[in-house]
């Protein structure tokens, strides 16, 4: 079975301690997680050394970067490159999020480099990808997501492509607390599945994790993550509170 995901994206939020005092709440939170689930804690780059430790020896529990250049090292003030990261022992980074597509301009093109960056450092991107309202009022919220895969990831293999993780986030969901409905997510999840089933096969697309992510909350989990397609989520104001993203990780399927 494909893996069932909760990924925590606290943005730039938190002070140090404050950080120690969320993961140390998680962490006493009894929670213990299923061979195919995973959960995830995308947090500032300051804090990834200092997090990977405290989860140290705590089962399918892993640390995530929020971005990675799309360089190699070198002469690029301010940016931390794949490279970086998978010198520290990280496993993923999260690619794409609609934050940085707004404020950081990054295109299609540039999370393509990004993506095949991460992965030739062995990291596993989590992708984002998603609509912004208008184009979903207009109802082209699917050729608008599918043209998102297709321009950053439809160079990878079928290889590169299995157990990959996409997280579809509809712009306007995202710290709204607007969620789509359940029904509209499995229907978009369905969709981005087929796209990978239309080009790769079912082989490859079954075995996409394919998260939500929109003002996922502790009482809405259930029945969002409970959803055919829908593989767990991506959440960000929720994951900074320990007893909601707790019990959103409790909410994954078996
Ligand atoms: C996000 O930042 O990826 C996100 C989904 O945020 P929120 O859960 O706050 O809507």
């Amino acid at each position: 079975m494909r893996k069932q995901i909760a990924a925590a994206n606290w943005k730039m939020n938190l002070s140090l301690l404050q950080a120690e005092e969320l993961v140390k709440a998680l962490m006493d939170s009894d929670i213990s997680l299923k061979e195919n689930q995973v959960a995830l804690l995308g947090v500032p780059f300051p804090y990834l050394m200092v997090v990977k430790q405290m989860l140290n020896g705590k089962q399918n529990f892993f640390v995530t970067a929020q971005n990675c250049s799309a360089n190699d090292n070198g002469a690029y003030t301010g940016e931390v490159s794949a490279e970086m990261l998978q010198s520290i022992g990280l496993k993923y980074v999260i690619i794409g999020h609609s934050e940085r597509r707004e404020y950081q301009h990054e295109t299609n093109a540039e999370l393509a480099k990004k993506v095949n960056i991460a992965m030739e450092h062995q990291l596993q991107p989590i992708f984002c990808c998603g609509e912004a309202l208008d184009v979903r009022e207009a109802g082209d919220q699917n050729t608008h997501v599918q043209k998102q895969l297709e321009e950053s990831l439809f160079h990878l293999s079928g290889e590169q492509l299995t157990n990959f993780i996409i997280a579809y986030e509809p712009i306007w969901a995202i710290g709204t607390g607007k969620t789509a409905t359940s029904e509209q997510a499995q229907e978009m999840h369905a969709h981005i599945r087929s796209v990978f089933e239309a080009k790769y096969g079912a082989a490859v697309s079954d075995t996409i994790s394919i998260l939500y992510g929109g003002s996922v909350k502790a009482n809405n989990a259930v029945e969002i993550f409970g959803k055919p397609d829908v593989d767990g989520g991506l959440v960000g104001g929720a994951s900074l509170v320990a007893t909601e993203f707790a019990a959103i990780i409790k909410s994954l399927k078996n």
